[in-house]
């Protein structure tokens, strides 16, 4: 796995007010939008074009078109959902899948709850959305599944990973014959003892939207 950590000042900006425990919901929702963005910059680098000619009002020339079909962009629910806008506003003619992952607080384990994709993704980029890159369970899994379903390129945006969640990811997908590239604002220190990523941010999920029961 290519592993990309995003070097610039306003993206440490704004990942240093993501992690402000002041920071409320509105705000948050907000800056990682525009994190997403600036990220989806970095993450679509080989996004796939055709060639194609263009006139414009003072001459004929060559340019580049993005190639059919068209980029999935795959938030996994529900914290996944708070980056969609920023990576829209970036690549508004993608097409969107959902892919509903919980983690056991237990035994850490990810499971599928739902899924809206495409059945067959042969000859797609897949781009996966996913905050927090912790344990590395969920979205080991998740790139499993779209591989599965015949995605042959996959990136995998999350604001911040662990070192943990990393090296699972790599042991997880030493023999998937599809290559993988994280993008992230930060590499953090460590996880401690529940899961969460340290410093890290605290759950992106009820960061983004609230604390849920
Ligand atoms: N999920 C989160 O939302 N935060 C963490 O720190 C780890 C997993």
């Amino acid at each position: 796995m290519q592993v990309h950590v995003a070097d610039h000042p306003l993206v440490s900006h704004k990942l240093t007010m993501l992690r402000d425990e002041r920071t409320d919901s509105p705000t948050f929702r907000r800056l990682a939008e525009e994190l997403v963005t600036l990220l989806a910059y970095e993450a679509t680098r080989d996004v796939r074009v055709d060639t194609t000619q263009v006139r414009s009002p003072v001459s004929e020339s060559s340019g580049v078109r993005l190639s059919s079909p068209p980029p999935l962009v795959v938030p996994i629910l529900r914290a996944g959902l708070g980056m969609l806008e920023g990576m829209q506003r970036l690549l508004p003619t993608a097409e969107v899948g959902f892919l509903g992952m919980v983690r056991n607080e237990e035994t850490l384990q990810a499971a599928t709850y739902a899924e809206r994709l495409p059945d067959n993704l042969a000859g797609r980029q897949c781009y996966v959305l996913d905050p927090m890159l912790a344990t590395g369970g969920t979205l080991a899994a998740a790139v499993d599944f779209l591989v599965r379903r015949g995605a042959d390129d996959i990136t995998a945006i999350c604001l911040i990973a662990a070192p943990e969640g990393i090296a699972k990811m790599e042991a997880e997908l030493e023999n998937v014959p599809v290559p993988v590239t994280l993008v992230t604002a930060g590499l953090d220190e460590r996880l401690d003892h529940r899961g969460y990523i340290v410093p890290g941010l605290g759950d992106a999920g009820d960061r983004l939207y609230g604390i849920v029961d």
